[in-house]
């Protein structure tokens, strides 16, 4: 048995922060909220949901679509029409938020999520993402596309209709405007591609959960959550952009796998922020950039959320409470069919 990761710290190579590792902490007693993810029955169709087809929305309404369906958010945090700013100086700088933000359905179905999707539909939600990548990223007023979906009440999704938005506007998020530097730094010193160095060592070793021709997916060394899974690509890719169609079919089946063994850990839907973390589109070659997905769970177990607290809103630093060893090896210990169809 290998030591337990106590007492230590590890480099997070994409975001350069430290994650603090207890994994000794994980057991300790709790007597504070628990949580269940909802599993109550959902109809296929809702007449109160805004993303079911033939539905009003606040501003228009769906079409009757039969497949994937993508529309301008009706409250977008980004606008073409974004007023310039009012006050500010050089000190307490502002800027318009321009863009647009969309909303993609992965099915006309209520009651679906990513595990119930055909083949030929997760293929399509991936194709969809790469065109709304294409398209928006072609705009003048466009610096970066953040396709993301928020699953389950716990992480505050009101609805359950299957969906993920897009973000897309002249705001290089966070994650990303780091993931360029620490790309471009690896890159310069080595020559090769910091998502490329990732994928080597964690193929290597006892992370992994799945993999298939173009996909990894892992439980990183440098996990932030219990249950974090990145999928990397197998080959460098900056974008979805720069996939082909054989692999934005096999990304489709690996995101459906991660969900599938998500939801079969605890036989519940478990809630997660996906986020594709891709280049920016503001002009200059972002090659180097690790082009991947991430996975956060809020869950430690299955009625335990992992609270962001002291040591991550009042210090900003990440505490890990497990060994992600472990957590990738009950990730790869479930079935890959999922629980409602074995
Ligand atoms: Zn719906």
């Amino acid at each position: 048995m290998p030591p337990p990761v106590v007492w230590q710290q590890r480099w997070h190579p994409l975001r350069e922060e430290w994650v603090l590792f207890t994994s000794h902490r994980g057991g300790r007693p709790w007597i504070g909220d628990t949580h269940k993810p909802a599993v109550a029955a959902v109809p296929g169709y809702d007449p109160t949901c805004a993303l079911c087809p033939g539905n009003r929305r606040l501003h228009g309404e769906n079409p009757r679509y039969p497949g994937t369906y993508c529309f301008t958010n009706d409250l977008p945090c980004f606008s073409a029409e974004a007023p310039a700013p009012v006050g500010g100086d050089d000190f307490y700088r502002t800027r318009p938020a321009t863009g647009t933000a969309e909303v993609v359905c992965y099915s006309p179905d209520h009651a679906k999520t990513f595990v119930d999707l055909t083949d030929e539909e997760c293929r399509a939600v991936v194709d969809l993402w790469a065109e709304r990548t294409v398209v928006l990223g072609a705009r003048a007023d466009v610096d970066h596309v953040l396709i993301f979906e928020n699953k389950g009440s716990l992480v505050g999704t009101s609805n359950p209709h299957p969906h993920c938005q897009i973000y897309a506007g002249n705001l290089i998020y966070g994650f990303t405007a780091r993931e360029v530097e620490s790309g471009r730094k690896f890159f310069q010193g080595t020559g090769r591609c910091l998502g490329q160095e990732i994928l080597a060592r964690e193929a290597a070793g006892p992370r992994v959960i799945t993999q298939n021709d173009a996909w990894l997916a892992c439980v990183p060394w440098f996990a932030r959550y219990a249950y974090e899974v990145f999928i990397l690509p197998k080959r460098p890719a900056a974008s979805l952009a720069d996939l082909t169609s054989a692999e934005r079919a096999s990304l489709g089946l690996m995101v459906r796998e991660v969900a599938t063994r998500y939801d079969n850990l605890w036989r519940l839907p478990m809630p997660y922020v996906m986020a594709v973390h891709q280049a920016p589109c503001d002009g200059p070659d972002y090659a180097f950039y690790p082009f991947h997905l991430e996975f956060h769970p809020p869950l430690r177990k299955p009625d335990t959320m992992k609270y962001l607290a002291g040591p991550e809103i009042g210090g900003g630093s990440m505490t890990n409470e497990s060994d992600p060893d472990e957590k990738a090896a009950e990730l790869r210990a479930v079935p890959s069919v999922h629980y409602k169809r074995s």
